[in-house]
């Protein structure tokens, strides 16, 4: 246990990322600790027993703007363009969302000049400059009515909070347009891996040097093993330190999957609930993998408090009370050389690209460190 350079709690694509570039540009001994089954953290994709390929965690869609990310994850795998188009289903209607220029025609029943719908929603929306939270962040992009017509519910669903009670980052993840573009997202890649996550995140750590213990909790072995130069730690940081100021809130998810006898169920990958069903969003993944098959799954998801942490709740008393835990996170980084970085361990709604990076900051301080006797 004790002749590895780096020890690495959680397989996710932290984890595979700073195990990669330890293996591969130090020619470190490296040893990751998984708690699940599986490596690839929520990215994790596999088969369902209907053959049908899922995203067992909900859908991933990769999208970034960084081209050295993209470059970098290009080493480990080919791309097939990410086919991300979701639509909200809302007084008895399916519309396009994120909301553009369609949806504003199809809801006000009117036909609309690019120029017409601005006209249109600068009538509608408060004039807030300044907006401190995700309620004020939707009323100041699009009014009343659109908000409650595809926002509100489905925040509330999610997050079990008002708008009013999350930062305005939340919803401001969702554009809005003037044009017909009607992608989920803007970023320039938009792109998923055409063998899937699990994959390419199988490939980055296809080295000798690389050691993956699956099924084993970290808490348990942290006191056998002693990494010669430096940990890592991408689980939850209130989880690292016992809970000892208090539990940061966590969303959780769990996921309904169905197999159809068809080979399509609905129009595109992901639908909004935001008004009606228990389900916040039902999601056919088939639409991004392309994979042919007769058969489909969907996956319906519910949003709970409890379980498996996914999502870190975005909030003011919840920033507040992760810097004290980070404050912690950083003497255990001096004094132990124990990093913290990811999702969970930086209590960050971080998407893929963005835990890459990090990762890959991480490692660059790691690597100036001398082993430690
Ligand atoms: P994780 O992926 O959470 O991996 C951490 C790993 O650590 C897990 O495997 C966990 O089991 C393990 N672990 C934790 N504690 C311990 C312990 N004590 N011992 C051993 N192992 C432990 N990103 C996108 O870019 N696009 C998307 O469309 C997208 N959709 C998402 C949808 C959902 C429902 C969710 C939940 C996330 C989504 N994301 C998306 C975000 C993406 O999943 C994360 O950014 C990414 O997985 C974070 O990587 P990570 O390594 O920080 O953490
Ligand atoms: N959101 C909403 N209506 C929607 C989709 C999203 O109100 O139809 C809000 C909701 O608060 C959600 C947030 O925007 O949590 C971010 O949405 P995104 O699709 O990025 O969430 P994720 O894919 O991370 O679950």
């Amino acid at each position: 246990m004790n002749h590895f350079d780096l020890v690495i709690c959680g397989a996710g694509p932290v984890g595979c990322t700073i195990a990669e570039r330890a293996a591969n540009q130090q020619g470190w001994k490296v040893l990751i600790i998984e708690k699940r089954n599986h490596i690839a953290g929520n990215c994790y994709d596999c088969y369902h027993k209907s053959g049908v390929m899922i995203h067992r965690y909900g859908p991933h869609y990769f999208r970034t703007n960084n081209k050295e990310i993209f470059e970098y994850l290009s080493k480990f795998t080919d791309w097939i363009p990410g086919d991300y188009f979701v639509k909200s289903y809302s007084r008895g209607e399916l519309f396009n969302f994120p909301i553009n220029l369609e949806t504003l025609e199809k809801f006000y029943n009117l036909k609309l000049s690019v120029k017409e719908a601005k006209e249109l929603i600068e009538n509608v929306r408060e004039k807030i400059e300044f907006p401190q939270n995700s309620e004020e962040y939707v009323l100041s992009k699009v009014g009343r009515e659109l908000y409650e017509a595809f926002y509100l519910g489905y925040t509330l669903k999610q997050w079990e909070r008002h708008p009013k009670d999350l930062d305005a980052s939340v919803c401001g993840r969702i554009p809005v347009r003037f044009n017909k573009d009607s992608r989920y997202s803007d970023y320039k890649y938009q792109v998923t891996p055409s063998q899937g996550f699990t994959a390419m995140f199988q490939k980055m750590i296809e080295h000798p040097n690389i050691s993956v213990m699956l099924q084993t909790d970290y808490k348990q072995i942290k006191p056998f093993v002693k990494p010669r130069i430096a940990t890592v730690y991408t689980g939850p940081i209130d989880e690292y330190f016992d809970y000892k100021l208090g539990k940061l809130p966590w969303r959780s998810l769990d996921f309904e999957f169905k197999e159809y006898y068809q080979e399509y169920k609905q129009p595109c990958v992901q639908i909004n609930y935001p008004n009606d069903f228990d389900y916040t969003r039902t999601v056919e993944i088939k639409h991004v993998t392309k994979q042919k098959c007769w058969n489909t799954v969907i996956s319906y998801e519910y949003s709970k408090s409890s379980g498996d942490p996914y999502y870190p709740v975005p909030a003011p008393e919840n920033a507040a009370l992760y810097k004290k835990y980070e404050e912690l996170a950083m003497l255990e980084q001096s004094i132990n050389r124990v990093f913290f970085v990811g999702r969970l361990a930086a209590y960050r709604y971080y998407n893929t690209d963005q835990v890459i990076e990090a990762a890959l900051k991480t490692f660059n301080q790691i690597q100036n460190l001398n082993p430690q006797n």
